[in-house]
């Protein structure tokens, strides 16, 4: 893979530990060295990186150094780092993915948040909730609302609209045209349809968290 090599390059202390038809498994260190707010970092931290050989997937890195607090709220207990919501990540490799460019924008700031957010008690970039919340905050960004109810009525639209029509009116409840309003961020979800299919995930899974939890409720009040 010729990904795997240009890593192998530009961080010479990693290499591969395993490769299967189904992933490549990466181990070693790699140097992070950013400043944000006068606030430098240079470090290095010790990491297993599993890149699935599957297309539709992202790789996926295990922190094997014990640099990340264990009571750190973006580590799973697993000891993999959550990264980013798959949403996030789909928007940012619409055209294909690069493994160093998501090194660059994912693997490093997440090192570097974590130590930043140790000293400041702040996130530098923003925080995130893990899972579906996380996924909610990820479209209420793309479709700049804060607005839980536009957000939940774009996507139950674009889950049920097959077509893109720019002359309808907009899924958020505005009352203008598609076009001139939400269009562009709705546009993509039809152009890309893996954008579409992850939209559709999401919703699934946030149904069936909200079954769960309607279940536990009817639960207890029936005792
Ligand atoms: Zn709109």
């Amino acid at each position: 893979m010729v990904q795997v090599a240009a890593l192998l390059q530009k961080h010479p202390d990693l290499e591969i530990a395993s490769e299967t038809d189904n992933e490549i498994v990466i181990t070693g260190w790699i140097q992070i060295a950013r400043i944000f707010n006068d606030f430098p970092i240079v470090k290095n931290v010790q990491l297993e990186i599993t890149i699935p050989i599957a297309q539709d997937c992202f790789p996926y890195v295990k922190d094997t150094g014990g640099h990340i607090d264990t009571k750190y709220p973006h580590r799973y207990l697993s000891g993999r780092l959550c990264l980013a919501t798959e949403i996030d990540l789909r928007l940012h490799f619409l055209d294909g993915f690069d493994l160093l460019q998501w090194m660059d924008d994912f693997v490093e700031p997440y090192y570097y948040s974590h130590d930043y957010y140790q000293r400041f008690d702040c996130y530098p970039f923003g925080d995130r909730q893990h899972d579906h919340l996380g996924a909610i905050q990820s479209y209420c960004d793309w479709f700049a609302t804060s607005k839980m109810d536009t957000v939940t009525s774009i996507l139950l639209q674009i889950e049920a609209n097959n077509h893109y029509r720019g002359h309808h009116l907009c899924f958020c409840g505005s009352g203008k045209k598609m076009r001139d309003c939400h269009g562009q961020q709705i546009l993509y979800f039809y152009q890309y349809p893996q954008l579409r299919s992850q939209l559709i995930s999401d919703l699934n899974n946030l149904r069936k968290e909200l079954q769960e939890l309607d279940n536990e409720r009817n639960r207890s009040s029936s005792k």
